[in-house]
């Protein structure tokens, strides 16, 4: 007998026939013998069509009122998912994020959670009842409804297996697992078994979509196994988990990519102490974010340039704001290009081996493929390339570290 909170996402309750196939699927966990802590979604499209009735209102809603609207598409899906339950004879009951006690910041829309207080939750499922808490929202100190950012509800699972002690957190979603790499791009992409806490946060924050970023922190953190898999196929899906002995013994586990990159080169800085700080703090300052930075030292050693990468989103701003601050230092040239990619290799086993990185240059080159900015981290190996190099890149790296095949033991 073990405690499981389980997450459904938009797509599994997507329907009123989704929920009642997610019914039946808790309704045998239950069955099994195990304490079911439920977190669901809003209906698939539901927050967006909620966001879409507050913009025909005003451009820039107020960010209190879209949480209170926000928060209603997961009120929606827990009462329906609960009264599936109860259907079937499986005592259920609902509850907001306020109710169970979510306690967040008051950062609207954006909002972190502080604590949880399980002790409501606790006492029914004592009373064998299926708790069901809608995802993506909470309280903050002073009962205002917050939310969590999008994709949220992965959060709220893993928060309140964290607070329960749980002995894991279930993402059920519309993909079967974590991948080597998206599947779309690479048809012999092969799921992992099992991956760790710091690749996985690695394959999230550069493009791998499958969970939310702050939801594998959280499960870092505080330790939560956690598990992806699908809501319509049985299987394993895959356990995110400290690493241990008995992890796959592969070198690279992942190879995540980006196509929202942009990248800004400014030539021929005066190069003095703080040119770094008069050329990026501005763009800081513009809440745009900067990723991967490279500085060099020109030949005439008077001079310096700076290449960095931001979201494709942000790169007329960022170019806008570098054009003035470039011309105000006296440097001499500034350029940018939006159709570029990032690709990642990740893998904790890079740590103990060396000549990952030339292996994955000498296959890139073998394509023809031109590196245009490198970077690395302990477990992880980025390049930037052209946006038509994307997909024979990821093809030609995911054969050259065999990936399609499972490492030996
Ligand atoms: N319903 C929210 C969203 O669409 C939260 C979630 O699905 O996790 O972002
Ligand atoms: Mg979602």
């Amino acid at each position: 007998m073990s405690l499981i909170v389980q997450k459904f996402g938009g797509t599994s309750v997507g329907t009123t026939e989704r929920i009642e196939a997610v019914a039946d699927k808790i309704k045998r966990y239950r069955d099994a013998g195990h304490d079911l802590v439920v977190v669901v979604s809003a209906m698939s499209g539901e927050t967006d069509r909620l966001l879409g009735l507050a913009r025909a209102i005003t451009d820039q809603p107020v960010p209190r009122e879209l949480d209170v609207l926000l928060s209603t598409g997961e009120q929606v899906t827990i009462a329906l998912l609960s009264l599936a339950l109860e259907k079937r004879g499986c005592p259920a009951r609902s509850y907001t994020g306020s109710q169970v006690h979510i306690l967040t910041d008051s950062a609207h829309n954006k909002a972190r959670i502080q604590d949880i207080d399980g002790s409501r939750v606790r006492q029914d499922l004592d009373a064998g009842r299926v708790v069901v808490v809608a995802g993506f929202q909470g309280v903050d100190e002073q009962g205002n409804i917050t939310t969590l950012g999008r994709g949220g509800s992965d959060t709220t699972a893993v928060a309140l297996a964290a607070a329960l002690n749980a002995d894991e957190c279930q993402i059920f979603t519309d993909v079967d697992g974590v991948y080597t790499t998206d599947p779309r791009v690479v048809p012999q992409a092969r799921r992992l078994e099992r991956i760790t806490f710091e690749e996985m946060l690695e394959m999230a924050s550069l493009g791998s979509k499958v969970l939310q970023i702050r939801a594998v922190e959280f499960a870092g953190k505080y330790n939560v196994p956690l598990r992806v898999l699908s809501s319509f196929e049985e299987g394993e899906g895959t356990l995110i988990t400290y690493e241990e002995g008995t992890m796959e013994n592969a070198l690279i586990s992942g190879i995540a990519f980006n196509r929202d990159e942009a990248k800004l080169t400014i030539l021929g800085v005066p190069d003095q102490p703080g040119v770094a700080h008069k050329l990026l703090g501005p763009v800081a300052e513009a809440n745009i974010e900067i990723d991967m930075i490279i500085q060099n030292v020109a030949p005439d050693g008077g001079t310096t340039d700076f290449t960095f990468t931001v979201h494709r989103n942000d790169y007329p701003r960022a170019l806008e704001i570098v054009r003035q601050v470039a011309g105000e230092m006296g440097a001499r040239e500034v350029s940018g290009d939006d159709r570029i990619v990032k690709i990642s290799l990740v893998g904790v086993g890079m740590r103990s081996h060396a000549g990952i990185a030339s292996e994955m240059f000498e296959t890139l080159a073998r394509e023809g493929i031109n590196i245009r900015m490198i970077s690395t981290s302990e477990i992880k190996i980025s390049v930037v390339v052209d946006e038509k190099y994307l997909e024979l890149g990821v093809r030609a790296l995911h054969d050259a570290f065999q990936l399609d095949q499972a490492p030996q033991q």
